[in-house]
Order: structure tokens, then sequence, then C-alpha cells
């Protein structure tokens, strides 16, 4: 694992390359959150992570989010779900509390927020939409996104949109950046997760609101 003191110096690192990228687009740094994505990272770089002014963690596996947010009880941290959701394991996601990044269809939309109520919460949620329409990627068509939005919007209470996200293809990400900010602006929706550890610059230079940066982060992920 990477060192407490290796952490903290990598995220001011991609602190600092949210600032730049802002400069240059003349943004607010404030309006870029930055999820720190600690997925087959231990309990003990959350808190390293942690002790360094982090407070949000993004996790890709259900069983692995509920053993850390347990682990972490009475630690002001919040997670963020980034995985892909099977909808039998939305009642654990949403009792630790943790927004969802990746709500592709009506069925997951409909339990999230059926387990939401019951538990009493609203969970942020982010539609995520497949920009290039890769056949082997999750996402919504770009045109699936209104009706989705309309739904939840209607009949879903316990579920607060807070904007599209994407995982662009490799290499050619900032134009699929770009149609999702424009997708993103004829829906009204301003919340944008785009970027990565690779290509956050880009993803800010386009207006994204929140960067899932793992990689740059917390080093390599163990096997
Ligand atoms: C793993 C993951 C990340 C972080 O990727 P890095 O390249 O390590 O920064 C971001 N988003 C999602 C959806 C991921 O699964």
């Amino acid at each position: 694992m990477t060192g407490v003191a290796q952490v903290e110096a990598n995220l001011q690192a991609v602190r600092r390359r949210i600032e730049i990228a802002c400069e240059r687009a003349g943004r607010d740094p404030a309006t870029v959150r930055l999820i720190a994505v600690s997925k087959r990272h231990p309990p003990e770089a959350i808190l390293a992570a942690h002790a360094a002014g982090q407070d949000v963690f993004g996790e890709n596996y259900a069983q692995e989010l509920v053993e850390k947010a347990e682990a972490l009880t009475g630690v002001s941290v919040r997670f963020q779900f980034i995985g892909r959701l099977q909808r039998n394991k939305a009642k654990d996601v949403v009792r630790v509390g943790a927004e969802i990044a990746k709500v592709d269809s009506l069925r997951l939309a409909r339990e999230i927020d059926k387990r939401s109520r019951a538990a009493g919460v609203v969970t942020p949620i982010h539609l995520q939409v497949n920009v290039a329409r890769e056949t082997q990627k999750g996402g919504c068509g770009p045109e699936e996104a209104r009706p989705l939005l309309l739904e939840i919007r209607a009949n879903m209470p316990a579920l607060e949109v807070r904007g599209l996200m994407t995982i662009p293809p490799l290499g050619d990400a900032r134009m699929h950046f770009r149609a999702l900010r424009e997708l993103g602006e004829a829906l009204g929706l301003r919340g944008l997760s785009m970027g990565m550890s690779a290509d956050l610059e880009e993803a800010i230079a386009e207006g994204s609101t929140e960067v899932r940066v793992g990689t740059a982060i917390f080093g390599p992920r163990p096997a």
C-alpha cells in the first residue's frame, strides 16, 4: 500500500491539477468535487486520505463498500458507489448512505427509490449515459436520458438526480465529455461526473463538476 505521506502528497498534486485546469477554463475550483476512488485499497488508505482532508470516496463493489463503511463507522467519510449496481445489491448500498453514480435504467432507479424510501433517505444519483454507444459499456443511450429523468422526477421522490456521468472511450475523451455537457445543458442538469486520473483536465475544460480519481491518489490497485 502507498504510505500515508505519499497519499497526502498525491492528493495535493491532484488538487493542484484541478486548480490549474480550472484556472485555464476560467472556473472556480470550488465547483469541482474530487471523489477519491479507493476500490481494492484497504480502509487504511481511506484513513490516510481522510487525514489529508478528503471526505468522499468511490467504490465499485457492493460487498467491499459495505465492509469499508462498517470498518470506518464513526469516521466522517461518505461513499459514492461508482460500479455497476446489481438490483439485488441496491439495498446494501443504500443502507450505508452511499450516493450512486451509475443509474442507467428505470428498473434500477425504481429499486433504489424503493430501498431509499424504506430506509427513510434520499439517495443522490447520477444518470450514466453511454455517449459513444459502445456496446460493451453500461449507460443509457443519450436519447433515453430525458424519459428516464422525467419518470424519476415524477414518481421517485427518494432519488435526487445530481447530474449525468459517463466513461468515454480510451484515447478519445474530450469530444465525449463535450457531448455529455451538451446533453446536460439540454436537460437542465448542471452536474457532470466525468474525468479520471488520466483525463481530468479535459473533463474540467468541458465542465466536469465531479472527477473520480483513483490511481493518481492511491497508486496502482492491488490485483
Ligand atoms: C476505477 C474507476 C475510476 C478511477 O480510475 P483511475 O484511472 O484509477 O483514476 C473512476 N471511475 C470509475 C467508474 C472507476 O471504475
